[in-house]
Parts: structure tokens; sequence; C-alpha cells
């Protein structure tokens, strides 16, 4: 890198593959046309990294235990979840689908790996494996019992495939035996998996 567009962080002395080079050419194009600010993709990136599976958490277990919430979220996530204090990016969209008793959602991105980061973090690496990306939409079930999940035969499955402007997040069944949980112990019940779809809210102890 020889000219004066400086990376703080970027390794100047090893080489870098073709890929990150194509990312450093893009980034300095999106800056130098004023598309995103110098800091705007630092920011982004530091936000998504400090969410983990517990931010998602902590808005299933509000949606669990306050039907107005979870209207609110199920019609208009990007404000439900801004009442938390998580503010999406402006470009990407999120949608919540509900898992009942009678249909149940599993979360892929067909393309890419496009994922709730905003609320869950990064994702694991095998939801951007080909083989949970194709075989996700092919065959879910075999898919989610790999994951040790055994849906009856009349729960019906939707799989939903996320895009970059739009990423999916699934609000598990809450639990029988959680009822009368403070909304915190419920949010130590909701699982990563279960909010992408391959598993189920862990049971009370
Ligand atoms: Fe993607």
């Amino acid at each position: 890198m020889s000219d004066d567009h400086t990376h703080p962080g970027l390794q100047h002395d090893v080489p870098l593959p073709g890929r990150a080079k194509r990312a450093v050419a893009i980034h300095r194009l999106l800056v130098s046309k004023s598309i995103v600010g110098p800091d705007e993709v630092r920011e982004t990136i530091d936000r998504a990294g400090r969410r983990t599976p517990a931010d998602g958490a902590r808005v299933v277990a509000r949606a669990w235990t306050d039907p107005a919430f979870k209207t609110r979220l199920m019609d208009d996530p990007r404000s439900a979840v801004f009442e938390l204090g998580y503010r999406l990016s402006r470009d990407a969209g999120l949608a919540v689908v509900e898992n009942t008793d009678r249909v149940h959602h599993l979360v892929v991105c067909t393309l890419c790996s496009c994922y709730p980061t905003a609320m869950l973090g990064q994702p694991p690496d095998w939801y951007k494996s080909f083989a949970y990306r194709q075989r996700a939409v092919v065959e879910p079930r075999a898919v989610m019992r790999e994951f040790g999940l055994h849906l009856d035969e009349d729960v019906a499955v939707r799989v939903v495939d996320s895009t970059a402007d739009l990423r999916y997040l699934v609000l598990p069944r809450r639990p029988n035996g959680s009822e009368g949980m403070p909304e915190a112990e419920l949010a130590e019940l909701v699982t990563r998996d279960s909010m992408i779809g391959v598993g189920q809210a862990r049971n009370p102890a």
C-alpha cells in the first residue's frame, strides 16, 4: 500500500491475499466517493463485535414476557429492538419469525452468510459452510436432526433465506415449565441455535 490512504492496524509488511486486496480497494472507493464515512465501517465492525447471542436472547425473553413488546417486535423489529438499545444499520433490515407448536422456521443464507449480527454477533462457521447453505433448503429436517432437533412430522418447516437487505431472527418457543420465571433467567434459556432455528430454547433445569 503506497498511497496516503491508511488503514489503522493493517499489516503493511505482510502481503495481502487477493480477496483482502479487493476489500481494501472497495473500501477505499466507497470512502473516496463519500458513500461511507471514513469511520463508519470501523464503527459498524466494532458494534457487531460487541454483540453476542446474549443480546438476541434479551430480545426474545422480553417478547416472551411482554405481549405488547412482542407485537411491536413482529410488526416493526427495528423500532422494537431500539427500545432495548440496539441500533440496526440503516440498510440491513431485520425480520422476526415465530416458532410455534405448528410451524418451525429455519434460517439460512443460501448465497453467502447474511446473518443478524446486530443481534447475535458473528455467525458460526457452519452457518457459512456450503454444506449447510445447500442442505438447509433441500433437506431441512435431516439437517436439524444432525443438530439434535427432532420435530414431529405434523410441525410445518419453513426455511427462510436471509439476504444482505433482510436478515431473519427466530423467536423460539417459550419452553414448558418456564412460567413465572423472571426475564433475566428466561434469557439464559435462549440459545444461539434456537434463534437460527437449528435448536429449541433450553428447558428450565
Ligand atoms: Fe449472505
